[in-house]
């Protein structure tokens, strides 16, 4: 059995049941990398498999230094990404994913106790870089044009950086001491962040700063409003507001019935708040059934622990002081909600619209060349907007709206403004073939659960904004890092080794791999079909 793998077993060397390989080789075994496909997954692009592997050697600064060469925020990440990484991971198949999301945390966590640092950028390269906007996509951007060498100045509307990070995200999801010192370690790379510095023309900011270019990331800020007709003292008003005052010295006063109007993250954070803030009574009204709301279903069910009402297939006619009128809906063949013509009424003291946010595009404004389309800015597929130097992504662009996306978007675009600044093209590297379950054998590896994480007691859940889910502690970590199975990328179970029949593979010692004597290799495949991972592909022989 693999010391690093404890739950794979590893075949003794010459326990091959394949003797004759006959004389002649019509395939010839090669040792290959594929792309896990977590990592294919993660919108941040993380090389998921390559750090769970220096997790399990129990190297966690080592780990943290390759996430980050993806992703700078793992603390803030491993609490808030969706993980669609876990979603896609082989193990699933085999008991449960491996609790990635997790992991990274308890590296995020670890880097910011044991207080490690980004090394030190390179020499200049006197190029400079405007972005507009300190939420995740400006804060991946600068970091990693940072690291390439280049001037990079921050300007942020708001007083303190993190965007829908800070400003959406409740406190008890993501602590913002967390949040700052991830900022903090990108800062103390040389960025420059100036706060209360709204850019309000692009053109112009760029030209009297001197900059060569520019990302823009500025996310989407502006609530959407339905049409309902209000009437007396009614309260209504806006989840984005409702969750960024409570970053401000006054708490907002919603009452002790409140009532939240949509189905998306944002309603749930809204009333997950609402219930903290003292409401008897949160109760979310959505015109569809609880499997089309947008949110995550495990968001969902943690709110209905805490105890928030859900009204499912239900629209807000009108709203007449403390009172409600809602109307039930009904699906239609097509999934649809139809107006049925019945309705109830609720009693309220405030109703909090949460319909999702629109861009405020005013920054663009005498850019010639761009393109927008349903509220949004087009960008090609090296992120720039149609005007030359000008950049642009996360909220603001085409895409899913998470934070992860926004961190991509960030690394992608400076990629690509690095190449243009050097007068250059970014080319990608081609792409491994996908390690799909079909490409294992997964017979080896033994049944591991996946750990769960704990949560805080109920009682302080509803009434403190103290963090909801807690971290792994160091032997949990390492346990879960432990239950990867390396798809598609060698973790030296020696299998290979032990069951050439002809003594074919050559061990060239610990990290360092295999490699085959192709003067013995009869080109039987056992080796092929006894590796655990789809680290060895058989290729016909040129003719
Ligand atoms: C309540 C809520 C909860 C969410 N929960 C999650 C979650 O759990 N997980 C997840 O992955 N995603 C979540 N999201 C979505 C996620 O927060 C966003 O997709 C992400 O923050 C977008 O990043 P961004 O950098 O594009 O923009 P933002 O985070 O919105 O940051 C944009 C920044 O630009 C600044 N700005 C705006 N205009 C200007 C200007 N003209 N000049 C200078 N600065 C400007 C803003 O002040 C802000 O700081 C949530 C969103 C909300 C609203
Ligand atoms: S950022 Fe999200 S998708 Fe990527 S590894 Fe972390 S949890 Fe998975
Ligand atoms: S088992 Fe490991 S390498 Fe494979 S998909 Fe899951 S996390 Fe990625
Ligand atoms: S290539 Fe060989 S040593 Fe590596 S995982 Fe596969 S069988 Fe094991």
């Amino acid at each position: 059995m693999s010391m690093d793998h404890p739950f794979a077993i590893t075949l003794d060397v010459g326990t091959s049941l394949a003797n004759h390989t006959g004389s002649w080789r019509t395939s010839r075994p090669e040792y290959v990398h594929r792309l896990p496909p977590c990592n294919h997954a993660c919108p941040a692009g993380e090389d998921i498999q390559g750090w769970l592997a220096l997790a399990e050697s129990g190297d966690y600064q080592a780990a943290w230094r390759s996430l980050t060469r993806n992703n700078p925020l793992p603390a803030v990440m491993g609490r808030v990404c969706y993980h669609p990484c876990e979603k896609a991971c082989n193990r699933a198949g085999l008991d449960a994913a491996v609790g990635i999301n997790s992991v990274e945390r308890f590296l995020g966590d670890l880097a910011i106790a044991q207080g490690w640092r980004f090394e030190a950028p390179p020499a200049s390269t006197g190029k400079k870089v405007l972005i507009a906007g300190a939420g995740p996509s400006g804060l991946s951007a600068a970091y990693h044009l940072a690291r390439f060498g280049h001037a990079v100045t921050i300007r942020e509307a708001g007083p303190l950086p993190g965007g829908m990070m800070r400003f959406g995200i409740p406190k008890y999801r993501l602590p913002r001491d967390v949040l700052d010192a991830e900022v903090k370690r990108i800062a103390d790379l040389g960025v420059t962040i100036r706060y209360n510095e709204r850019v309000d023309n692009i053109g112009e900011a760029m030209k009297t700063g001197g900059f060569d270019a520019a990302f823009l990331a500025v996310g989407a800020h502006i609530a959407k409003r339905a049409y309902i007709p209000a009437a007396g003292a009614a309260k209504v008003l806006d989840a984005v507001q409702v969750l960024r005052s409570m970053e401000g010295e006054e708490k907002p006063l919603l009452g002790r019935r409140v009532v939240v109007y949509g189905g998306g993250n944002t309603a749930l954070d809204v009333a997950r708040t609402a219930k903290r803030l003292g409401a008897e009574e949160a109760v979310i009204v959505y015109r569809r059934t609880r499997e089309r709301m947008p949110a995550h279903d495990f968001e969902v069910e943690e709110a209905l622990e805490e105890g928030i009402l859900m009204k499912w297939l239900s629209t807000i006619k009108n709203v007449e002081g403390g009172s409600i009128t809602v109307e039930k809906m009904a699906l239609d063949a097509k999934g649809f909600p139809q107006p049925t013509g019945e309705f109830e009424t609720l009693e309220a003291d405030s109703v909090i619209l949460a319909l999702g946010q629109d861009v405020d595009l005013s920054l663009l404004k005498g850019v010639g060349g761009l393109e927008v389309k349903d509220g949004v800015v087009q960008v090609g597929p090296n992120m720039m907007t149609g005007a030359a130097g000008i950049f642009a992504g996360g909220d603001m662009v085409p895409s899913e709206r998470t934070v992860t996306v926004a961190v991509g978007h960030g690394k992608k675009a400076a990629r690509h403004i690095d190449a243009w600044l050097r007068g250059t093209t970014y080319a990608p590297p081609p792409k491994h073939e996908i390690a799909t379950a079909d490409k294992l054998n997964p017979w080896y590896y033994g049944e591991a659960p996946k750990t769960m994480r704990p949560t805080l007691a109920l009682a302080r859940r509803t009434s403190s904004f103290d963090e909801v889910v807690k971290g792994l502690d160091e032997s949990n970590a390492l346990y879960e890092a432990r239950r990867c199975l390396s798809c598609g990328n060698c973790f030296e179970c020696d299998n290979c080794y032990g069951v050439c029949p002809d003594n074919a593979v050559i061990k060239h010692g610990p990290g360092k791999g295999f490699s085959f004597n192709y003067d013995f290799c009869k080109g039987c495949g056992v080796c092929a079909s006894e590796c655990p991972c789809g680290a060895i592909v058989m290729t016909p022989e040129a003719i």
